[in-house]
């Protein structure tokens, strides 16, 4: 692929031990722009011993105690001072992060930046919450003593994130981290080192963190992430991406015994009943699976529509899906942006030619956008019908603009086959009757389900998969309690050595 390397570009550090630093060896490689193939910044092609640095300054600022050992109102209460100065500079990264990521300025403006700032300031306010002490029932057997729960952070947390929603994801593992007392280290994805390290660079200019407590490695050798996987100083490691690399992933934390949190791929399937209404059902599925192109991991990417109404909303889908307008992410016409890179878009391809071959019809897309131009990886969105069950498009994630459409007309078996996949992180149901889609959601094995709207994450709610969609969830206290251990400590209350019978197994 040709790049342009323009004077102005960009020259972007890590951040370890609280200082801007190249690689070890000094290299760098380039970030490029995936609506221009264009380079846009350069960034340190870091390797093990850039992590293996990272990881020990977490380690000594985390053993120092400054952070860990701070009372929680003390913690959230310095969490809330750096949202503040997050809110005063944050304007910029959604040109950021359409220019590196592919986001649409449109969303990444309304979505990604606010969100990923609420995000930190949320974690801040919930760990206040966490239950950080408490006492057992009162127990006298075998004798009286007195017994709490303290809850504590874990240690050192690895972050590993993939380049879909470099913001967002950097924050989603950031701030449940410090909340709760932890140093991090975080990988961003090769290709969208960016924002995460805009975001870095604005929480250090506050010089509220105490140092080390915080890290950003980069690279574009998986190598980088392998370290903090395998390292035995890294107490727990949060990993979102494949689910392939995540099999890859769990086997080699193995022989350290980290806690592991995996937040993997899906094939979400959306259920489109009867009696939906149909304004909120077809803009709602045109939504739920060509925001951001797709390439989201709770996309309901696998549609279910009842036979009754089938005609009218594939039609209606199909129409609305050819209208959206393609382009540069960085412009505010663009609804939809370009997928992340030449591989990606090739697959994508791949897999819709592979479609054809099974049986599927492709109502529309399918191809490179009209009108892209010959720059910048741009698919049409695509929406396939007659999806014979079973074959790749409908079982596969494709993770770029593809839609795949199935036919339904029985209940119990639409159910049936929604939960026929390895995946369970998401699903929706659109109907008018709202207690027969709660019916239907407590059918779904997925950790997601939403009735009459999609992709709506909330700080406080649980995030994360069923079956082979991860493992551990995200946000809420469910996900706080994550970056945390529970310690028992049982305190004697002056029982006499006579009483203490237990003692004489041994002495007696
Ligand atoms: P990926 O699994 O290829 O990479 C994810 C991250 O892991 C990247 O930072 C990559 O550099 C790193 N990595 C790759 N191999 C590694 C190894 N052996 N050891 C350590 N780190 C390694 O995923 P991707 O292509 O970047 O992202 C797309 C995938 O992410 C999709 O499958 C999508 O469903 C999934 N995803 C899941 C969630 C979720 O919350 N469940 C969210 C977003 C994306």
């Amino acid at each position: 692929m040709a790049t342009t390397v323009s004077p102005e570009v960009a020259t972007y550090q890590q951040y370890i031990d609280g200082e801007w630093v190249g690689a070890a060896d000094g290299a760098t490689y380039e970030v490029l722009n995936p609506s221009t193939e264009e380079v846009m910044a350069t960034a340190p092609a870091g390797s093990r011993a850039d992590s293996r640095r990272a990881v020990a300054a977490a380690r000594r600022a985390f053993d120092a105690g400054e952070w860990r050992l701070k009372p929680q109102l003390q913690r959230s209460q310095i969490m809330f001072e750096i949202v503040k100065h997050l809110e005063d500079v944050s304007d910029g990264w959604a040109l950021v992060e359409a220019q590196n990521a592919g986001a649409v300025i449109r969303k990444a403006s309304v979505i990604d930046v606010p969100y990923a700032v609420e995000w930190f300031r949320s974690m801040a306010e919930q760990a206040l919450h966490l239950q950080w002490y408490e006492p057992l029932p009162w127990i006298d057997m075998p004798y009286v003593s007195w017994n709490f729960v303290s809850r504590e952070p874990v240690g050192v947390c690895a972050g590993i994130v993939p380049w879909n929603y470099p913001l967002v994801f950097a924050m989603w593992k950031i701030a449940p981290a410090l909340a709760t007392g932890n140093s991090v280290v975080l990988k961003p994805a090769p290709q969208t080192p960016l924002s995460a390290l805009e975001l870095v660079r604005a929480i250090d200019e506050t010089g509220l963190l105490p140092k080390g407590v915080l890290n950003v490695v980069t690279g574009d050798s998986i190598e980088v992430g392998a370290e903090l996987v395998e390292s035995p100083d890294v107490d727990k490691l949060a990993f979102t991406g494949s689910t392939a690399t995540g099999r890859k992933v769990l086997a080699a934390a193995a022989p350290t015994i980290k806690k592991v949190t995996l937040e993997l791929g899906g094939k979400s399937a959306s259920i489109v009943c009867p009696d939906a209404d149909l304004d909120i059902a077809v803009d709602g599925t045109l939504v739920g699976v060509f925001l951001h192109q797709g390439q989201m991991c709770e996309s309901g990417t696998r549609l279910f529509v009842h036979d009754d109404i089938y005609d009218r909303f594939v039609d209606r889908l199909v129409d609305t899906a050819a209208a959206l307008t393609v382009g540069d992410a960085a412009s505010f016409d663009s609804q939809v942006g370009p997928v992340i890179d030449g591989r990606q878009y090739r697959m994508i391809l791949d897999a819709v030619s592979r479609a054809r071959d099974e049986g599927a019809v492709v109502a529309t897309g399918g191809v490179r956008a009209p009108g892209a131009g010959e720059r910048g990886h741009f698919i049409q969105p695509t929406v396939l019908v007659d999806v014979p069950p079973g074959s790749h498009a409908a079982t596969e994630e494709i993770f770029g603009p593809v839609l795949s459409v199935q036919r339904w007309n029985d209940l119990s078996e639409v159910v049936e086959r929604a939960n026929r996949s390895i995946y369970g992180l998401a699903g929706g149901v659109w109907s008018r009757d709202t207690r027969g889609a709660i019916e239907i959601a407590r059918q779904l094995r997925t950790g997601t389900v939403w009735i009459n709207d999609w992709h709506l994450l909330n700080p406080q709610a649980p995030f994360g998969g069923f079956k082979q969609s991860g493992i551990g969830r995200e946000h809420g206290v469910y996900g706080l309690r994550e970056y945390t251990e529970v310690k028992h400590v049982y305190v004697d209350q002056n029982v006499p050595r006579r009483d203490r019978y237990l003692w004489d197994v041994l002495l007696g």
